[in-house]
């Protein structure tokens, strides 16, 4: 609370009261905490690779650039740093055009059966590396309304999430599932799973699970983020189902056309 007080004088001056106004700022102050914990969280986030990058470069130049074997290691941190860093702000511009006033999707009828086949085929070099099966299942007609470019964005971050969050070996399934004024999307995994505890929170910016195990895989910590504000643009209920050791489910309701008035 924010409180003010001033005094109530009698015509004598002397004090008869006190008037207190009391103002309730704590949705204010949650806003203001936020954003300062956002701020902190991306230069703290910044900071460690462009920490990492500075190291391994000086070392380079101070000498190590001699062996060659050094070098190649050195040098495939330096670029898989980069990488990182260049995900990251992506993501960080990313996040806040979505959540700018002035991002409008491009409504169109898509597919989401083409679109699997889309994502499936970006990602398949990387549940390659993992021996991991990619499965379509599809029942009824898979058309919805929305931004195919958006659409596309959600189903690579969920898919690369469980690509991550899976043991060698797994499966990763897709079930797009016709219903009456919607279409559900299901995108299914046999990874580690997310404690009942965590579930609510794994939708927060830079919240992770298990920070070093996220990070070491090369996440940016903000893809859920992304996908939660993208689904909201699309009025899409978003739901998570997970058994921690067993896997993950991540559930989207589509509508099939423009939901009208929005
Ligand atoms: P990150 O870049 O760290 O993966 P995300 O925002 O995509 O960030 O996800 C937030 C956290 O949610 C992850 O760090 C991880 O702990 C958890 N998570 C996301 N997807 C899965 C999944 N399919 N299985 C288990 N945990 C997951």
């Amino acid at each position: 609370f924010d409180v003010h007080g001033a005094p109530i004088l009698g015509q004598d001056d002397k004090l008869k009261g006190i008037v207190l106004v009391f103002h309730n700022i704590t949705e204010l102050k949650k806003l203001e905490q936020a954003r300062k914990d956002f701020v902190a969280n991306v230069s703290h986030e910044l900071k460690t690779p462009v920490t990492s990058l500075k190291g391994f470069t000086e070392t380079l130049l101070d000498g190590a650039m001699e062996d060659e074997h050094l070098r190649k290691q050195f040098l495939t941190i330096i670029a898989n740093e980069s990488e990182r860093l260049e995900g990251l702000i992506y993501d960080l511009l990313e996040l806040s055009k979505i959540e700018g006033t002035q991002f409008q999707l491009n409504w169109e009828e898509i597919s989401l059966d083409s679109l699997t086949d889309e994502v499936f085929l970006i990602l398949n070099d990387k549940a390659e590396k993992k021996q991991m099966k990619l499965v379509k299942k599809v029942t009824g007609t898979p058309m919805i309304a929305g931004d195919p470019h958006r659409i596309k964005q959600i189903l690579i971050n969920l898919v690369n999430n469980a690509i991550v969050y899976t043991p060698e070996q797994g499966t990763i399934t897709i079930r797009v599932k016709e219903q009456a004024e919607t279409v559900l999307l299901e995108v299914e995994d046999t990874g580690i799973g997310i404690n009942k505890k965590e579930i609510p929170r794994v939708f927060e910016r830079f919240y992770r699970v298990d920070r070093a195990r996220s990070r070491n895989s090369g996440g940016t910590g903000l893809g859920l983020a992304i996908v939660k504000h993208l689904a909201e643009a699309h009025h899409a209920n978003l739901s998570v189902e997970s058994d921690e050791g067993k896997g993950t489910v991540f559930r989207l309701m589509f509508y099939k056309r423009r939901p009208e008035n929005k």
